[in-house]
């Protein structure tokens, strides 16, 4: 999944299950389930990381840091920072897109889960 994807589910994961502690302990698996959906990837990890960000950030000012859903958010991205920072996979081993074949591509659309993480997102930020 692309990762403001994960941000998008992850935050309704935490409005739903209105509790910050929950919504930690949810959102790494809600990370490997979307993994699991046959997807598109975007290929720039800039836009990634700065679409990514851009929705978290959005969260966490118009509902609070704290809040079940930014929380969620949070947790459900964070298994993507094994990509980008090397000493969260010692020995070159990722934990959470290590399993060969776990990780599905196929035909959810980048621009389908762009779109979609985007209404998610601003409905939850209203
Ligand atoms: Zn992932």
């Amino acid at each position: 999944m692309i990762v403001s994807m994960h941000v998008a589910s992850g935050a309704a994961m935490g409005a739903l299950v209105r509790s910050p502690r929950r919504a930690l302990l949810i959102g790494p698996f809600l990370h490997l389930a979307g993994d699991r959906v046959p997807h598109e990837d975007i290929p720039s990890l800039r836009f990634e990381i700065a679409s990514g960000a851009a929705c978290v950030l959005l969260l966490a000012v118009r509902r609070g840091p704290f809040d079940a859903a930014t929380i969620g958010a949070l947790a459900a991205s964070a298994p993507d920072l094994e990509h980008v920072v090397p000493w969260l996979r010692p020995r070159g081993q990722k934990l959470f897109h290590g399993r060969h074949g776990w990780h599905r591509t196929g035909r959810f659309s980048a621009s389908a889960q762009l779109v979609l993480a985007g209404a998610i997102v601003g409905v939850l930020a209203r």
